[in-house]
């Protein structure tokens, strides 16, 4: 059940005063009374009233000057102020109240239906503003939580890999010793498990390697500013030169290439995961050729396209594919199903979106948005 309003009947006429205050009770609000500024707010205190009816003349104080001080008082929200005149001095009077803060404003005679229906419109305005201050407060806490939750995860996150990337090398330096040492001395089923801990600590060291750099994407400290994706694309082109070199690909870069919000080395990240993906699925009946394409789609947005000829994707995984540890590929192909999930969080942290489209065994397009410089 809703409460019933309150409202404040502030008049030094008394006759005027009661009369407003029967309009009122009558329709339905608890009424309080008073007659002059200092029982105003006196009774503001006490009542904390969702509207204050304020006459402009009062014995012990202007009636404007009283809603000016009505404002200053931060209940909840702010109190409503309907400021009453006399309709001879009103035109003055309206715009003096408006500008000291009155919520609206109504001159004597006022008629019993008017008053009760400016009433009601403005109590409906106050509980809109309370609604939205109390929505604004939960999403505060929300945001709060989350911004705590956040570090916490970064800080477990690069306790977790160090931790966890010292057992892991001690084992890689051992088993490697075992390899060099008595290798060649080991049956053929030995060497295989030898290989398999080999193979699955490189495998734990590439995942704490991926899951740290997924955890760290929204790391504080770390400022969105204008890149120049020249030089991005550049730099993720150079980290792949030997394996597309082996594999005899071709990586066609219109340039220039336009600026834009980023963080440098998250887009670097961003490139090299895309055209390493496209490097390990391509087609191995064709030459790999990869294409990165620009097109401004709005105003304050860039489209970017890396498409490749390589196996493609078919349309159930399309969206699948951005989970974190999603893979569509057994071990026969190395990764660890971070890398478009990382992807998606890099794109998303710069404001922008990461889809796919792609035709299996034709190739595939990875689609992102960023902020125009
Ligand atoms: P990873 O490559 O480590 O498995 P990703 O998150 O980078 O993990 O990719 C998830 C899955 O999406 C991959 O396992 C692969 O099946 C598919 N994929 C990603 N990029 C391509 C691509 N360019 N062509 C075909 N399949 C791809």
């Amino acid at each position: 059940m809703t409460p019933t309003p309150v409202l404040l009947n502030v008049d030094d006429h008394e006759g005027a005063r009661y009369a407003r205050s029967r309009i009122l009770s009558s329709a339905g609000f608890r009424v309080y009374d008073a007659g002059s500024a200092r029982e105003t707010m006196e009774l503001v205190e006490k009542h904390r009233p969702d509207l204050v009816l304020l006459d402009v003349h009062l014995p012990d104080m202007y009636g404007i000057e009283v809603c000016r001080r009505l404002k200053e008082v931060r209940l909840d929200t702010s109190v409503m102020v309907l400021q009453i005149s006399a309709s001879a001095l009103s035109a003055a009077h309206a715009k003096e109240a408006l500008d000291a803060g009155a919520d609206a404003y109504l001159m004597e005679p006022v008629d019993p239906d008017v008053l009760v229906a400016t009433v009601k419109a403005l109590l409906r305005l106050h509980q809109a503003e309370r609604s939205l201050v109390h929505a604004n407060r939960q999403l505060e806490i929300v945001n709060k939580e989350l911004q705590r939750s956040n570090q916490d995860l970064q800080q477990f996150a690069i306790a977790a890999s160090h931790d966890l990337q010292d057992p892991l090398r001690t084992m890689s330096i051992y088993t490697q010793m075992i390899a060099q040492e008595i290798g060649e001395t080991l049956s053929e089923q030995h060497k295989g498990y030898l290989k398999w801990v080999m193979d699955g600590t490189t495998r734990m060291q590439a995942l704490i390697h991926d899951l740290l750099a997924y955890s760290q994407v929204g790391r504080e400290g770390r400022t969105q500013s204008i890149i120049e994706l020249d030089g991005v694309v550049s730099a993720a082109i150079s980290h792949l030169a030997e394996p597309m070199q082996a594999a005899g690909g071709v990586i066609e870069v219109p340039r220039p290439l336009p600026s834009v919000w980023g963080d440098p080395a998250n887009l670097v990240s961003l490139f090299h995961n895309l055209l390493s993906n496209s490097l390990k699925y391509r087609a191995p009946e064709r030459t790999l050729a990869i294409q990165v394409r620009a097109e401004q789609s709005s105003p304050v947005e860039w489209t970017i396209r890396i498409s490749d000829n390589g196996i493609g994707i078919s349309e159930d995984y399309h969206q699948v594919i951005f989970r974190p540890f999603k893979r569509l590929h057994g071990f026969g192909i190395p990764g660890t199903g971070v890398g478009l999930a990382l992807c998606q969080r890099i794109v998303e942290e710069a404001g922008g979106r990461i889809w796919v489209e792609s035709v299996p065994d034709q190739g595939s397009t990875f689609c992102f948005t960023l902020r125009a410089a």
